[in-house]
């Protein structure tokens, strides 16, 4: 009988009372104590269920393991014993290679095992170490020996002799926990919960789709019979996660469909006309296009929910204006939000200039009011409460607590390169007039503007519940950029080519990954040569820029005193700008027809076309130029200078990125707002994520609150997993 009275931290649970919550260090003889803890916890690995999502990342053919005696010759196998003296033989001559020998013991004989070219081992493998080997096995002389094969130290950790082939899952480790540790508690742990996996998806349906159960597709993953297995037990977890994402899409979808209303904006020739005598120029046949999806949408009582992409300097401002003087247009208020204070005073700007000798009323609002101007900002405030203004440009200020529309018809929201998760339910909330039509709770139209270009295979897939207009290719009168990709050596003749060329009176931004010298680098090789905004600058000045004034911007400046450079260098006071990336977004400064980026290979594929984008900006006919200095060492950084020599195009360029850094790495994982994908991949798991919109298009169509009995526990996992991430909340 157990007794009541042993202290409750002492006590471990047994594997047949294991619920997916407990933490792995109660397991009774785990080997988990208050360090491993630690360790595994490092990992994200506390409890039992985390112990199953952690998955192997790949597997290794395994073999049994058998007495030296009995190893198959001429054929792979396994054996384990003990190293019973180790050699190092150095090359002699020409001809001949350095090696390291060893002699493996068990009881039935010994082994002889050889590394060529593997010296180092000396320091891994000594006598008296246990260890497994695998390899060929062939005759020397009259001896058994293998050539270079995989070795394992069992000293430490033994583990029960393999007695099967079979794949051996690795998974990812650190360097206190050991993979075969984790395997270990793989081992035990896995197969007595199993039970407890319950599977959302019905066994029709399932079946129908050819996957197995979600506690199999564990199973598989964990400890696979055959490498087939592997394959299924991903397809299973992977579409799982195209599902729940589908589902909450698609949700998310309906709602706007069928539980919002918004106000469907009044619309003729002669509005368009009026609209567009306003712009300085003709719209482009794609800018157009784009035009004409919005009014389309603009027109309904069905909220419009639609992005607006389209590289740097497409041409999107204007497309946004459209919608805005639509609902201008209809007595309604439209408001443009922008992620920075710069962008919002430049949209002010510009749609200021733009509505010249108009009526229209426009505002800017952003955060930066301050103590002395607040009689200035509540009156601001009041007029945007009472329609005296119509257009309103802010930062994220919009959505402060004190602001309230009088009667907000369309919102546009400039996210420039940043994916963010709309705050649509926050304007609904302040939106003001609109008024409930058959239950259905009234909401302004949004639009939300990008200048990543979203590759196709994500708005197919992740973007679902938007519409999508695409703005290709710039407006006229725009000068290609030719663009080069040079090694460090090649530095002084880029220099000095440049200088001449500023000479003549064009503009150089200089872009350097580092502010000071003294910024740690990740990878600290290279950091005591990375070039640094300061440095840089005395250095360009003293040898090839004499007598031309340089200066330099970074993101430790004070907003002033960057404002103030800024200006310099726009209105030609400057000529060499030497800065860190905080140049990326928004500047615009056309004379600019030069660029260099230093340390190129640093930088990701879609940073250096965001930067590369602050050149070709003038219609001054001169041909800019953007020269990336990189010496990129990894496979990745060569193809990453490769596409961007290769093309200006933001699309091409966003899908190139998009396989190289693979999906979470694309958003910037945290702040982008996106569900976690931990199995699935885009673009490889295109298929899947198409059989899952149109799976979870079914079931919402049916049953669209997923209240059936056999949707109730996806439904429930869905809020879980995705619930917040998804903004889900409103969908009820
Ligand atoms: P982005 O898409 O990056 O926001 P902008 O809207 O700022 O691009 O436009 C970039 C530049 O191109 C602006 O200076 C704008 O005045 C100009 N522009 C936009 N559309 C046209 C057009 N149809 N014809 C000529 N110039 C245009
Ligand atoms: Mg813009």
């Amino acid at each position: 009988m157990c007794s009541a009275s042993e202290p409750s931290h002492e006590q471990k649970i047994s594997a047949e009372a294991l619920r997916l919550t407990t933490p792995l260090k109660e397991i009774e003889g785990l080997g988990v104590g208050a360090r491993r803890a630690t360790q595994l916890k490092r990992l994200g690995l506390v409890t039992v269920y985390d112990l199953l999502r952690h998955l192997p990342m790949r597997y290794e053919h395994e073999f049994s393991e058998g007495a030296i005696n009995d190893l198959p010759m001429d054929a792979i196998g396994s054996a384990r014993g003990t190293i019973v003296n180790t050699r190092v033989a150095h090359a002699v001559g020409h001809k001949g290679r350095a090696r390291f020998e060893a002699t493996l013991q068990d009881h039935s004989t010994t082994l002889r095992l050889v590394w060529f070219n593997a010296t180092y081992l000396h320091k891994q493998l000594h006598p008296g170490m246990v260890v497994r080997v695998t390899g060929k096995t062939t005759v020397h002389g009259t001896y058994p020996q293998m050539v270079n094969p995989k070795w394992e130290d069992l000293t430490k950790q033994a583990q029960a002799p393999a007695t099967s082939d079979r794949l051996r899952p690795v998974y990812p480790a650190s360097q206190e926990i050991s993979s075969a540790f984790i395997e270990q508690m793989a081992a035990r742990i896995v197969p007595a919960i199993l039970n407890l996996v319950h599977d959302p998806l019905t066994d029709t349906f399932r079946k129908a789709r050819e996957l197995p159960t979600l506690a199999e597709a564990y199973r598989m993953l964990h400890r696979p019979e055959h490498a087939d297995e592997v394959g299924s037990g991903r397809r299973r977890l992977a579409y799982n996660e195209c599902l729940l994402l589908q589902l909450g899409i698609t949700l998310k979808r309906h709602y706007n469909d069928t539980q919002l209303v918004a106000p469907g904006l009044r619309w003729s020739d002669a509005v368009d006309r009026h609209i567009r005598a306003r712009f300085p120029f003709t719209l482009t046949p794609a800018q157009d296009t784009a035009v004409k999806e919005i009014a389309g949408d603009l027109r309904k009582s069905r909220p419009m929910n639609r992005l607006l992409q389209g590289d740097v300097g497409a041409g999107k401002t204007v497309v946004a204006l459209y919608a805005l003087l639509m609902a201008v247009a209809d007595r309604k208020q439209g408001a443009i939000m922008a992620p920075t204070e710069l962008l919002a005073e430049q949209h002010f700007a510009s749609i200021s200039s733009m509505l010249e000798g108009s009526n229209v009323k426009i505002a800017l609002l952003t955060g930066g009011a301050s103590a002395s101007r607040s009689a200035e900002r509540q009156a601001l405030l009041e007029q945007i409460a009472s329609s005296s203004v119509e257009i309103i440009v802010g930062t994220q200020a919009l959505l402060t607590e004190s602001v309230r529309f009088a009667d907000l018809g369309v919102v546009v929201v400039d996210e420039q390169h940043r994916f963010g998760v709309l705050q649509r339910a926050a304007f609904r909330s302040r939106m003001g007039r609109g008024t409930e039509q058959d239950g259905r709770k009234p909401s302004p139209h949004y639009l939300v503007m990008t200048a990543t270009p979203i590759p196709r295979t994500l708005s197919l897939t992740l973007f679902g519940d938007l519409d999508v207009s695409t703005i290709k290719g710039l407006p006229p009168g725009r000068t290609p950029i030719t663009t080069r990709v040079v090694p460090p050596e090649g530095c002084d003749k880029v220099y000095g080519y440049l200088a001449q060329r500023v000479e003549k009176g064009e503009q150089l931004y200089v872009v350097v990954p580092a502010i000071d010298p003294s910024s740690p680098a990740p990878d600290s090789d290279s950091a005591k040569q990375l070039k640094s905004v300061n440095e840089h600058a005395k250095l360009l000045g003293e040898r090839y820029f004499k007598g031309v004034r340089i200066a330099t911007v970074h993101g430790r400046l004070k907003p002033e005193t960057r404002a103030h450079v800024m200006d310099r260098f726009r209105r030609g006071e400057v000529k060499v700008l030497v800065a860190t990336t905080v140049i990326e977004v928004g500047v615009d400064v056309p004379n600019a027809t030069l660029m260099v980026v230093e340390h190129a290979e640093r930088f990701g594929l879609s940073q250096l076309h965001q930067l590369r984008g602050r050149i070709g900006r003038g219609d001054h006919g001169r041909k800019s130029l953007c020269v990336f200095i990189a010496s990129p060492t990894t496979d990745d950084a060569q193809r990453r200078m490769k596409a961007i020599a290769a093309t200006t195009d933001g699309f091409a360029i966003a899908e190139e990125d998009l396989a190289i850094r693979g999906m979470g790495d694309f958003f910037g994982t945290r702040q982008s707002g996106m569900p976690p994908l931990r199995v699935a991949r885009i673009p490889d798991d295109i298929d899947l994520f198409t059989m899952a919109r149109r799976d979870a298009g079914e079931m919402v169509e049916a049953d669209p609150q997923l209240q059936r009995p056999e949707h109730v526990a996806l439904r429930k996992v869905l809020m879980q997993q995705y619930g917040d991430v998804l903004g889900l909340i409103d969908v009820g």
